[in-house]
């Protein structure tokens, strides 16, 4: 590559396309992550209300994803991993206008799998965080405050040629996610109760 071409790509911010998930990588997924106990840079804790994302993630891939603002991403900023992370996540009950909307079982301290990255598969270009609680909520929580408590890591941000492949991936992040969590030290968290 030329100084010139590197030059291209800083003024256009011309990322390398992430790597494709091969089928090896499918096979070779552990079912547990990360160390026993968080270690730095985690726990990262991360706020702010919730926005409309393209409303895409859920209806497409039958996985709603919580979408973070932008000014609550500074936390992660010295992760310089894009990728899926594990972590708890917990929405406050009060709506924008104040009133109270969610019941007690959807406001406690919920596992959680965020992904941070540019959505190869959707050819995004903004930097997202997005938040798939592990929760079946009785509604929508658009507005909602909701904190956040990053706790590892799981896998790097891939590119997918087929839907099945990017859902099979998703299932087991969520899967990996439960198992990770259910260790001593990062159910002392969850116990915890308030993020
Ligand atoms: P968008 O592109 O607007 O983020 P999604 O299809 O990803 O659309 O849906 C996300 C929204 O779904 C969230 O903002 C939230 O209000 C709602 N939601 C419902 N259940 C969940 C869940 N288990 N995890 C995350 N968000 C959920
Ligand atoms: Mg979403």
């Amino acid at each position: 590559m030329t100084m010139l071409e590197t030059a291209a790509e800083l003024a256009t911010h011309e990322r390398p396309p992430a790597p494709l998930r091969t089928e090896k990588f499918r096979q070779s997924r552990p079912e547990v992550v990360g160390p026993d106990c968080p270690e730095p840079p985690f726990p990262i804790s991360l706020s702010g209300a919730v926005r409309k994302g393209f409303g895409r993630g859920g209806k497409d891939l039958g996985c709603p994803t919580a979408n973070l603002p932008d000014e609550s991403l500074p936390p992660m900023s010295n992760v310089t991993q894009t990728g899926v992370y594990y972590g708890y996540a917990q929405v406050s009950p009060y709506n924008k206008e104040g009133q109270k909307v969610l019941s007690e079982d959807d406001t406690v301290v919920l596992p959680m799998v965020m992904s941070l990255g540019y959505n190869p598969f959707y050819k995004n270009q903004q930097l997202t965080a997005e938040i798939h609680i592990m929760h079946n909520f009785k509604s929508d929580f658009y507005g909602h405050e909701m904190r956040a408590i990053v706790l590892g890591y799981i896998r790097p941000e891939l590119n997918y040629t087929s839907r099945e492949g990017l859902i099979e991936d998703i299932e087991t992040d969520k899967r990996v996610a439960l198992k990770s969590l259910a260790r001593p030290e990062y159910e002392k968290i969850e116990k915890a109760d308030v993020l």
